[in-house]
């Protein structure tokens, strides 16, 4: 059977690392298994559902190259619906009920106070047709509920192993308003059979929805088979939920602090697995390693600070040739970078966290620069052994010997005064990377205070 994952997203806000880990998570699984990663937005709740919250959440997986190859959403499914939900009716399998929330408040409170779980007692089931036209004529208007069968619904979980749940343990879930909106459980099996969809992999807040679910699918279409993983939920660092409504960790941010797209799916490649993260160079890669049988149990923690480092380490992975293209559109320009760009990136490259990291380098190794020029007696000698080009990175050390020599001055007391007035900062790439780019006029200038 040809592998079919969906990601299905309900467009109520923008993505956050927990949202974007169970895109990475199908989408890694599709391509592993040459199949296919569908997206899906789940927009039947039209008061919260905006079309701004549908792109800006392509946008974010975009810019992550998780890419879809198709797209869907259940807003075009509703007469799909319409009709499965009248069959469902015809066959006793959705009932309408008429109590309205303050009434079913009241229920659960009862129950509650006999200590009795809150399940619904199907009083609707016992009302007859009089009774029910009456409510009519009153002005209310039904909900549905799915006839559950309370049976024990079993499945192997790619993730959690063997699940046993037992549906008398919850009430028959609504399925229509009554205003005729749906909730989310029936469209969602409706399209996962339309999708011909192989496998759910989603949160383990579902677990008890996929017992639903495969009630349902049985009911609509018998002998479907569905397999399921239920992955825990990330938490932020400090344990708690992450919740797209209050913007937790969004992707958008994470992108406007210059992390990089594939630091992000890096990290959210790996945690919950038991594999270590990885430092990926690209997603082929991160494709090849992928397996879902390592996901476990526990929950996993997302923290900036672990992706931060991994940040800097992706980079340092990275090619001239895969970040030239990027240093242009920056604003550097092309012919420069064709001479200067590889040498430039390699001195770089270990010493920054992120991307933006890199404009400022060019800045400072290309660029007018203010620094801090040496003190009278250290650069008179420095000027005198400064050597003649051609540089090479040999040059730092044959100058910084003879400078040694010539003021007495050596260790950080030597250093440290010309890194600041070679760069203007007190760290940062080796000074025998950086000195060559710099060039000698520049360097003669920066050390004696000339600023252009
Ligand atoms: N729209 C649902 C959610 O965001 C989808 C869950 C599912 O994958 O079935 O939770």
């Amino acid at each position: 059977m040809k592998t079919i994952v969906r990601f299905a997203p309900s467009p109520t806000g923008y993505l956050h690392v927990g949202n974007i880990r169970l895109a990475l998570i199908n989408w890694l699984f599709a391509k592993k298994n040459n199949g296919q990663f569908i997206l899906r937005f789940d927009d039947t709740d039209t008061s919260r559902s905006q079309t701004k919250y549908v792109e800006a959440i392509k946008d974010d997986l975009l810019f992550l190259k998780i890419e879809w190859d198709k797209e869907a959403k259940q807003s075009d499914q509703i007469e799909k619906y319409d009709s499965i939900t009248q069959d469902l009716k015809s066959r006793g399998l959705l009932y309408a009920c008429y109590e309205t929330p303050e009434e079913l408040d009241f229920k659960r409170k009862i129950l509650r106070s006999q200590n009795k779980p809150p399940i619904y007692d199907r009083s609707a089931l016992k009302l007859t047709e009089s009774q029910k036209l009456t409510f009519q004529n009153e002005g209310r208007k039904p909900h549905w509920r799915f006839k559950l069968k309370n049976s024990e619904i079993y499945w192997s979980d790619l993730v959690r192993g063997d699940v046993k749940y037992n549906t008398s343990n919850q009430s028959d879930p609504v399925v229509v308003r009554a205003d005729g909106t749906y909730l989310y459980l029936l469209p969602s099996v409706v399209d996962d059979l339309n999708h011909n969809i192989s496998h759910v992999i989603r949160g383990e807040d579902h677990v008890t929805n996929s017992a639903v679910q495969l009630e349902m699918m049985e009911a609509i279409e018998p002998g479907s088979s569905i397999e399921f993983a239920h992955v825990p939920l990330l938490q932020g660092g400090s344990g708690e939920a992450l919740s797209k409504r209050t913007g937790s960790l969004s992707i958008m941010d994470l992108r406007n602090s210059s992390i990089e797209a594939l630091s992000i799916c890096s990290l959210l490649a790996r945690l919950g697995s038991s594999d270590s993260v990885e430092a990926y160079s690209s997603m082929q890669e991160m494709i090849l390693d992928f397996d879902i049988s390592t996901f476990s149990r526990a929950t996993p923690k997302f923290n900036l600070k672990e992706l931060s480092n991994l940040n800097s380490k992706v980079l340092q992975k990275l090619t001239f040739t895969d970040i030239s293209a990027r240093l242009e559109t920056a604003g550097i320009d092309k012919s420069d970078l064709d001479v200067k760009g590889q040498m430039f990136w390699e001195a770089i490259k270990s010493n920054i966290n992120n991307f933006s990291d890199a404009v400022n380098w060019w800045n400072i190794c290309f660029n007018p620069l203010s620094t801090i020029p040496l003190a009278q007696d250290l650069l008179t000698h420095a000027e005198a052994s400064l050597p003649m080009e051609p540089w090479s990175e040999k040059t730092w050390a044959e100058w910084t010997e003879n400078l040694k020599q010539l003021s007495g001055v050596k260790g950080k007391r030597l250093f440290l005064p010309l890194r600041k007035a070679l760069t203007g900062l007190d760290s940062g790439p080796e000074l025998k990377d950086l000195l060559p780019l710099i060039g000698r006029d520049n360097t003669l200038k920066r050390i004696s205070g000339q600023i252009t």
